[in-house]
């Protein structure tokens, strides 16, 4: 797969308890938690608990049951949040960079979930 995870990584000690974190949620695979410098009134990670660089890693190597947990997670937090449009939410927006395009700076795969202000076309 290409891929060597390192397992020093910030969010390897997070999942570790060696670094504390302001968990939203908690599912089997799957571990949700504000980001340390939000770049938007709602700015939450979540993170699988599996040792996976990037999202296609993750595609590429995780069971399909955490894969299912992993993507559920991120619906448990839009529900917890009252993100969703379709019921009366603001909206929000997942992101996930991936390597040196994406300017991926923690190697653990993550997604950004925003929302809470007009997050424009783009995030910077
Ligand atoms: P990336 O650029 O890799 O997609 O995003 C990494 C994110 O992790 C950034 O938004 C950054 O603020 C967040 N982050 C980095 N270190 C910590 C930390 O120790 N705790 C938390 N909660 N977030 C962190």
């Amino acid at each position: 797969m290409g891929y060597t995870y390192d397992h020093e990584n910030i969010f390897a000690k997070i999942l570790r308890g060696e670094i504390p974190n302001d968990t939203v949620l908690e599912t089997e695979h799957s571990l949700a938690f504000n980001d340390i410098a939000p770049q938007s009134p709602v700015h939450v990670l979540v993170i699988p608990k599996g040792p996976y660089v990037t999202w296609d890693h993750f595609i590429d190597a995780a069971s399909d049951a955490e894969i299912a947990d992993y993507h559920r997670a991120m619906r448990q937090v839009i529900d917890k949040l009252g993100l969703s449009p379709g019921e009366d939410g603001q909206g929000y927006r997942v992101i996930v960079n991936s390597g040196a395009a994406g300017v991926q700076e923690v190697m653990h795969l993550h997604t950004h979930i925003c929302s809470g202000r007009d997050l424009g076309r783009m995030i910077p």
